[in-house]
């Protein structure tokens, strides 16, 4: 099938063609068709298989074709929320590329920037809003944003929206747009959680499955290495000396150990950066920027400061912890080998993490390849280290919470 067939006008077309694309991905030509009939829309899509094109597209089409409908002048008629702002940030870049040959404006919101710059955008006018749900929240209770003429609603990465807590957000900003509003609901899984809420927004949806909802890509070369925890460290210098070359992202799941690998490795001499939730926005931009432009050849990250960013030729993913949720290796691995490119990914796993290991196999519905021929083997009688808890019972009386349990929590992402 050709782009053509999908009955996209030429302004996209030509865009479509400066971006390289020959064809439609599977995502594009089972999704683009049911948004173009304006059919509610749940698709179930790993990240890299061009999902963001499969409702960018015929949006721009849709409001291209109905731009001159006159009391829509300058409203806002499509509304993306995402849930991080590296991919908010992502999906614009995507509107602006394919919108390139359409006089339709793009704009992008999202926080931990200053909001000012962001109003005066948006006083100007713009037909389609990509933003994330805090910021939108924001604009929206100064009066600055109105969503009574929003023709599209698109929710995307819905399962690490909620994972992230943006449930209630989410379900306000769906009610501030109108009834008749077309929704378009991407995910990377569809978990229940994911399945109830779009029971409730989404209207008689077509259901599109492009990839089982845990698979991993078949470009991607698995390897498992069973080392000490210990020893992780030295396997991971070993390896990017011997084996692994090119761009690598290493995941660790928390903040701490993120600035930790990433200080050990600038003392060892690589380029590396690092993205997570502590960092400012101006920080995660730069890192991602230097990243994609191959100043810096690492980047360290925590699994939210990552997910769903587009990073072309990317040769390798580290698990340096084994994620303990399963769906998150399948996002992990989708980093790599993208859009039909060869990639690899090398977990490291230690004796407490064993555990995960079953549930990821299980998920993925595969055997990682394990290497034993490496310098710090993991001893195979090696047991978990149970923590167990030491804080006096005393502490814990009911109904007296204490100081720190009474602060929010903070995410360790
Ligand atoms: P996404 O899943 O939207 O993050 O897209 C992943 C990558 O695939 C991006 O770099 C897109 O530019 C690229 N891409 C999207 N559609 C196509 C296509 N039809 N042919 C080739 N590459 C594409």
């Amino acid at each position: 099938m050709s782009f053509k067939d999908l009955q996209l006008n030429k302004p996209l077309l030509r865009a479509i063609a400066e971006s390289g694309y020959e064809e439609p991905t599977l995502v594009q030509e089972n999704t683009i068709p049911f948004v173009l009939d304006k059919k509610d829309v749940i698709t179930s899509a790993q990240t890299g298989t061009g999902k963001t094109a499969a409702f960018a597209l015929p949006i721009l089409q849709m409001l291209f074709d109905y731009q001159d409908a006159p009391k829509k002048g300058k409203k806002i008629k499509a509304l993306v929320v995402s849930p991080t702002r590296e991919l908010a940030v992502q999906i614009a870049a995507n509107f602006k590329t394919y919108g390139k040959y359409t006089n339709l404006k793009s704009a992008v919101v999202f926080g931990g920037t200053s909001i000012e710059p962001q109003k005066d955008i948006l006083k100007k006018g713009v037909d389609i809003l990509i933003a994330t749900p805090g910021r939108l929240l924001d604009l929206h209770k100064q009066d600055l944003i109105h969503l009574d003429f929003i023709d599209i609603f698109v929710l995307d990465e819905a399962d690490l929206m909620l994972d992230m807590g943006f449930i209630d957000d989410v379900k306000k900003i769906e009610r501030l747009c109108p009834e008749t509003k077309q929704t378009l609901l991407f995910s990377a899984t569809i978990p229940y959680k994911v399945e109830q809420l779009a029971n409730t927004i989404l209207n008689d949806p077509e259901r599109i499955e492009v990839a089982p909802n845990a698979s991993t890509s078949k470009n991607v070369n698995q390897a498992l290495y069973y080392v000490p925890k210990k020893n992780k460290i030295e396997l991971c210098l070993h390896l990017l000396r011997n084996t692994i070359k090119g761009s690598i992202i290493i995941f660790r799941r928390t903040k701490f150990g993120v600035d930790k690998l990433e200080k050990t490795l600038l003392n060892n001499g690589y380029l590396v950066d690092s993205i997570h939730g502590d960092k400012t926005q101006s920080e995660r931009q730069k890192a991602l920027v230097d990243f994609k432009r191959k100043k810096v050849n690492i980047l360290v990250a925590t699994d939210v400061a990552a997910r769903g960013i587009d990073i072309d030729n990317l040769d390798a993913v580290i698990n340096f912890d084994m994620p303990n949720v399963p769906e998150t290796f399948v996002h992990r691995i989708g980093r790599t080998a993208r859009a039909g490119n060869k990639g690899a990914a090398y977990s490291f796993c230690s004796a407490d993490e064993k555990r995960y290991v079953k549930s990821i196999q299980q998920l993925i519905n595969l055997q990682l390849d394990v290497i034993d021929d490496h310098p710090y083997p993991l001893d195979p009688k090696a047991k978990a280290i149970v923590h167990k808890s030491k804080t006096p019972k005393s502490k814990h009386k009911k109904g007296r919470k204490s100081e720190a349990s009474k602060k929010k929590k903070k995410r360790w992402y």
